[in-house]
């Protein structure tokens, strides 16, 4: 998502751009994820994370909008609110809501089902963000992968990127298992492999693979209205019904593979939660590679060594949120204008220093 979203800034401003895939496109962590637009627990990310965040937010319901009418695919865009069950945070959540402009409500117990009927009989009071909206994300990658080619962008699939073209700490293009491609700047957006494919400039980008696991029971309309999270649980409606739960965070390298226990985890949390989900099948069960990064501030800019090489990686458990508008800064970086929002704290400069919140920083 995060490549695709670049090269569409990139060429909506005019470059000449090309996208190379070592598979195909939109796959990986952005089609694993739950397309919720928002943080989880915003309040616990430090301020780069939810300057993204915000400036994407506002974004996405015309973007999705402008995708649907352009490609047909609507990318489901749909506003219908995070109810967060766990209240021990509120002063923290409530101060940051006040800091930042954000809709943040307090929901008594007896109170709570009238947001979200199937509930299973809370005991402690919620928390309610009404603007919290999601993107049924697979969607999404579908209607970029139809848009890019339509406006110009040549997209090259199954081509890996195994090495990068530098003369006098310049790049001059990059190296595929399917031949050079020369160009006058390259953007490393790959992810969870990112760290990976920089290693061999001398710089060493924090970027690791961080799996999450995902179940989607096939329920009916009706049966979860809200996004509800939970002790780190979370279920994500979708229009026809679908519920999504997820996720784990594991650190287990570049492996995806699915595990019984986090099925048996992610299903007994989200029973835990709508008692109703137990009578309706699990239809899929999926793990994808986050792109971890310290604090989960994506690195957005360039390479410090390596003059017209540029990253936009590192965005954890958030690249689909704050994928809008890290995709516009990193062009307004590359094409020198004035930025959306302030440059600095993404530098890749700062990688040896990020402690933005110590060690108290737990996603
Ligand atoms: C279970 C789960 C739930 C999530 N839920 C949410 C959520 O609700 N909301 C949210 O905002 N975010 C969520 N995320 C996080 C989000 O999905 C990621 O932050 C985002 O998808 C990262 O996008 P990306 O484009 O950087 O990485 P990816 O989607 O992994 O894409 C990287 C691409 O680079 C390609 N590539 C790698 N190496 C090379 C190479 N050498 N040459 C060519 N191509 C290469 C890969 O094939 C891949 O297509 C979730 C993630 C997971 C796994």
């Amino acid at each position: 998502m995060i490549g695709m979203l670049t090269a569409r800034e990139l060429r909506l401003a005019g470059a000449k751009v090309r996208l190379v895939e070592r598979g195909a496109t939109g796959q990986e962590a952005s089609w694993a994820g739950g397309g919720i637009l928002s943080p989880l627990y915003p309040w616990r990310y430090p301020h780069p994370v939810t300057a993204l965040a915000r400036w994407s937010q506002q974004a996405y319901p015309g973007f999705s909008s402008t995708l649907a009418n352009e490609t047909g695919i609507d990318p489901e865009w749909t506003k219908n609110g995070l109810l967060i069950l766990d209240s021990s945070e509120k002063a923290k959540a409530q101060a940051w809501a006040g800091s930042v402009g954000a809709r943040l409500d307090l929901i008594e117990p007896n109170t709570i089902s009238q947001y979200e009927p199937g509930l299973s009989a809370p005991s402690q009071e919620a928390l309610w963000m009404p603007d919290v909206a999601q993107i049924r994300n697979p969607r999404l990658l579908n209607a970029l992968k139809i848009n890019l080619p339509a406006i110009g962008v040549a997209v090259e699939e199954y081509a890996e990127i195994t090495g990068f073209v530098v003369r006098n700490d310049r790049v001059e293009g990059v190296e595929t298992r399917r031949g050079r491609i020369t160009a006058g700047s390259v953007v490393v957006a790959a992810g969870a492999w990112s760290g990976q494919l920089l290693a061999g400039l001398g710089y060493a980008l924090d970027v690791v693979p961080v799996r999450g696991q995902m179940i989607l029971f096939r329920a009916r309309p009706g049966v979860v209205s809200r996004i509800v999270l939970s002790q780190g649980c979370y279920l994500v409606p979708r229009r026809d019904g679908r519920v999504l739960a997820g996720s784990t965070l594991e650190y287990v390298g570049f492996d995806k593979t699915t595990t019984e226990e986090a099925l048996a985890k992610l299903s007994r949390a989200a029973i835990a939660m709508v008692p109703s989900l137990a009578d309706y099948g699990i239809e899929r069960h999926w793990a994808g590679l986050r792109p971890g990064s310290p604090c989960g501030v994506p690195y957005i800019g360039e390479h410090p060594r390596v003059q017209g090489l540029f990253v936009n990686a590192g965005h954890f458990r958030n690249g689909v949120v704050i994928g809008p508008a890290s995709a516009r800064l990193l062009a307004d970086i590359l094409l020198r204008r004035k930025p959306v929002l302030d440059p600095a704290p993404y530098a890749l400069e700062d990688c040896a220093n990020r402690d933005y919140y110590g060690t108290s920083f737990a996603p």
